[in-house]
């Protein structure tokens, strides 16, 4: 957090609230709120799952302890926080239920078609500060876009921008769940929002629809089921327990949100930044399991599936195209990296061509 100093004109919390809602739509937000910062229940949920074990390899989850659900202990002098949504499912895209039924497709989670949503929310959010700076003087504030130890989502409830269904994520009931959120961290005292009351219901449509099983209990997920989890988070090999269920999903997966029945109310962002890129939204596996290292890296700067190397996006192929239905140019695509340096790409390699064997040894 900046230092803070002496506001340009006495701080009005709620003229400042009011600016809010005008500044954040603006800046290209779909939505903002003011949280409470106080997650005791939210805290008890978070180390409970960390006790269970379903973090799996994402060490960081459990590293920082308290301060995830504490704010003030991350930031000290927080006395609030700003919570914002932004839209992302792109407007062009090819249609998500018709790629995943192409076994000869990848399948790459709507969110991660576009620009690095991570350096996008940054930029506005930085911009907003520069605003409310503008109205109230220095103040001191962090910002945040899943970037640091920060229970988003409950902040996001708390700031009425949603509420956390089953499947874990956040919804709104009148934009659905496809949307990215941020914080901002501030000393500054502005009126906290109502939290967004739960509208699952007696609805459970996500459950049975995660093709791995993952979310083992209402609002409970095994990460280390996750298709998102299996293709981002982990580094080493994808248990072959999974890896039959995950299809033609090479970058996470939206199952649990395609069959969420408030998405029917989710709007197409206004982001140019989240447009396609490279026709990801529907690119053959094959090519896409050609692509040399020099060509990953030019076709996916500045986009969140960088983050993952080549290596495991090779790995990530390798299955779904031991998934795809057997035709001598998949068989010819995993042949071709047969004998790829690194280990990991060849076990994954090694697998697909068995679920292929009848029609390699027919070849
Ligand atoms: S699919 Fe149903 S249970 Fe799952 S998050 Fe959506 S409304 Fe809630």
């Amino acid at each position: 957090m900046t230092a803070s100093a002496l506001p340009a004109s006495p701080l009005d919390p709620a003229a400042l609230r009011a600016s809010l809602d005008a500044w954040a739509a603006e800046l290209g937000f779909s939505g903002i709120g003011v949280a409470t910062i106080d997650l005791p229940e939210d805290e008890t949920h978070f180390l409970d799952w960390l006790h269970a074990g379903f973090h799996g390899e994402m060490g960081y989850m459990a590293r920082h302890g308290r301060k995830r659900s504490r704010p003030t202990e991350l930031i000290p002098g927080t006395v609030s926080c700003i919570s914002v949504r932004m839209d992302y499912w792109p407007q062009e895209s090819a249609d998500a239920a018709a790629t995943l039924a192409d076994g000869n497709m990848g399948y790459v989670s709507r969110y991660a078609l576009g620009r690095d949503y991570h350096k996008v929310l940054r930029s506005r959010l930085q911009k907003l500060c520069e605003r409310i700076e503008a109205e109230v003087g220095p103040f001191g504030h962090r910002v945040f876009t899943d970037s640091a130890p920060v229970l988003e989502k409950a902040l996001a409830r708390n700031a009425r921008l949603g509420w956390i269904g089953k499947h874990t994520n956040l919804i709104d009931r009148h934009s659905g769940s496809y949307f990215f959120l941020g914080e901002i961290y501030l000393d500054l005292p502005l009126p906290v929002d109502e939290p967004s009351t739960a509208h699952c219901g007696t609805c459970a449509a996500c459950m049975p629809a995660c093709p791995t099983g993952a979310i083992v209990a209402p609002y409970r997920l095994d990460a280390r089921r996750c298709i998102s989890y299996l293709t981002i988070e982990l580094t080493g090999s994808i248990p072959v327990e999974f890896r039959r269920a995950i299809g033609n999903r090479i970058y996470g997966c939206d199952d649990c949100q395609l069959v969420c029945p408030w998405n029917k109310f989710a709007r197409p962002t206004r982001e140019k930044d989240f447009d396609v890129r490279h026709g990801l939204d529907h690119s053959q596996l094959a090519q896409l399991f050609a692509w040399s290292e020099q060509e990953f890296l030019e076709k996916t700067q500045g986009s969140a599936i960088r983050r993952i190397g080549y290596e495991r996006w090779l790995r990530n192929i390798a299955v779904a195209l031991g998934n795809a239905p057997s035709s001598q140019v998949i068989v010819a695509a995993l042949e071709a990296r047969a004998r790829h340096p690194s280990a990991l790409v060849r076990e994954h390699v090694r697998w697909a061509l068995a679920q292929h064997a009848p029609s390699t040894a027919a070849r």
